[in-house]
Formats: structure tokens, sequence, C-alpha cells
């Protein structure tokens, strides 16, 4: 099988990754609604934005499987059984937060689209389960703990950006948040436990400075992979950027329209200044 990630290590200390924005859909998903429907799951064009990422020293990592195959931003017991044909063999979740989202058919695999239409008119095995994790999650998830530690094992410090985009407007079944209107960016660290507080508020004073409406923690904290691979005591830092799909595509057709390039300007600004940003010297 080809690779279903796309993996550029670094030498600086930032590392970006793009779990959402996958376009190639595997033969095997075998989707009873249509495409264009399950299209709008993607985090379209995010790799595009970030496209600079490699030149500048950063490692870059991408999913390019779709999101809606397999979501690397989940944990690995976010299993929604009841889409399944046999048992699951494996530990599933318990805790109450991760598992309204796996109810809500956003589990590891999803079972509905983020507007509540079934994705499947069919069970799938716990074999097919399995081997997406270990053709999608896995390599996807060895790559940004190998980058993290990379960075930090040559610089001291790590600044990891788990790098997504939102619709203008939060879906039925996307959120806690349905109907919600999304600021431009939106900022997560987890409340401060997976990123230093003076770095995330850096990054949302620089975007504010670009003049972007910005929220922080609010409504996404950030998920898995910021939670994973964040440890701001030992100077690993994970931050989750959304940003706002209007601001660089038409979200009925896909295309990208004429915001793309000065949006991906500023992307480019941000980058270079958390570059010669050590969070051990704020605070
Ligand atoms: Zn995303």
């Amino acid at each position: 099988m080809t690779s279903l990630i796309r993996y550029v290590p670094g030498s600086g200390p930032l590392v970006l990754d793009s779990p959402h924005s996958g376009v190639n859909y595997p033969e095997d998903f075998r989707p009873a609604c249509d495409l264009a429907i399950l299209r709008r799951a993607e985090d379209t064009h995010v790799e595009k934005l970030y496209d600079f990422a490699p030149a500048l020293g950063c490692a870059w990592i991408e999913a390019l499987f779709p999101r809606s195959y397999l979501d690397a931003n989940r944990g690995l017991h976010e299993v929604d059984t009841g889409l399944l044909s046999d048992p699951w063999p494996d530990p599933i979740e318990e805790d109450a937060v991760r598992l309204a989202k796996v109810r809500l058919g956003k589990g590891l695999v999803w079972r509905c689209t983020d507007d509540g239409l079934d994705i499947y008119d069919r069970k799938l095995s716990s074999a097919e389960v399995r081997a997406r994790i270990e053709n999608c999650w896995e390599p996807y998830h060895a790559a940004v703990a190998a980058a993290v530690e990379a960075a930090h094992a040559a610089h001291g410090y790590s600044i990891h950006l788990n790098c997504h985009s939102m619709p203008s407007v939060a879906a039925s079944h996307a959120t806690e948040f349905p109907g919600l209107a999304h600021p431009d960016f939106v900022v997560g660290d987890r409340d401060g436990t997976t990123a230093s507080t003076a770095l995330s508020q850096r990054i949302c004073a620089i975007l504010r400075g670009m003049g972007y409406d910005v929220a922080y923690n609010h409504p996404y904290k950030g998920v898995e992979l910021v939670r994973r691979y964040g440890d701001p005591q030992r100077h690993r830092h994970s931050i989750q950027v959304e940003l706002n799909r209007k601001l660089y595509m038409d979200e009925e057709t896909l295309q990208p329209h004429a915001g793309l390039a000065a949006l991906r300007a500023n992307l480019h600004a941000l980058v270079q200044e958390l570059r010669a940003t050590d969070p051990r010297t704020l605070d």
C-alpha cells in the first residue's frame, strides 16, 4: 500500500501537522453517502496554507487519508462499537466527554457526517477498523511523536502547531455548539495543559495584530493530537490552531478563493515569528 501520510522531518523547534486535509479516498472505504457531502468533513486546503513550513525547517506531517475514513485526532479507545459487526477486542472509551463525541458519530471512525447523515449502509468488521488504525493512525502518530522528540532533543523545547480549519458556522452534529458562528481563529491548548499559556497568548496576540478575530479555548480546546504531545512542564508545547474556511475557500464548491494567498502570507509571518520565540523566556 502506498503511504497514507506525508512526513517531512525538520531541523528547527517547530512541528506542524495537518490531520484532516487528506483527500485520497481509499477503495476499501465504501461509504454509502455522497462524496460531495463527505468532503465537507475535510479541512480542505490546509496543507496549501502551510506549504512553506518545510522550507523554514519546520517538521511537517500531513494525513493523505480523509478524516471521515479515520480521524487521527481521536484516541484509539474512541471506537464506536455500534458501527461494528463483531465485538471489538480492545478496551473502549469510558471518559464521559470523549464518549459524547463517539455518540455524536465522531469517534475514531465516524458513523455520520457533521449534518447527521449516516456514512455507511453496512456494519464494519473489527478487522477493517484495525487495518485503518494500522495503515493511518499508527504511522501518523509515530511521525508526530518522532518530530516532536527530534525538535525537543535539538533545541530543548518544541512548539507543535496542530493545524485545522473550521466551517464558518458549526453544523448540527459537528460540536456541542451547533449553529455557532465561528471567529477567524480559535487557538486551543486545553486550558493551558498542553502548552504554556504565555505562548498561546502570544499566538493570539500575533493573529489579532494582523486584524483577525481570535478566540482562545472556545469553542475548541484541542483534542487528541495536542493532548498526546503537549507537556509544557517538559517544554513540549502543543497548540491547536483552527482557522475559518471562509477566509480562504468557498465552502459550497470547496474551491480556494483569492483570500488564500493573503492568509498563507500571514501564517508564514506567524510561523517566522514563532521560530524566533523561545517559550522558556516567556511568562
Ligand atoms: Zn480539523
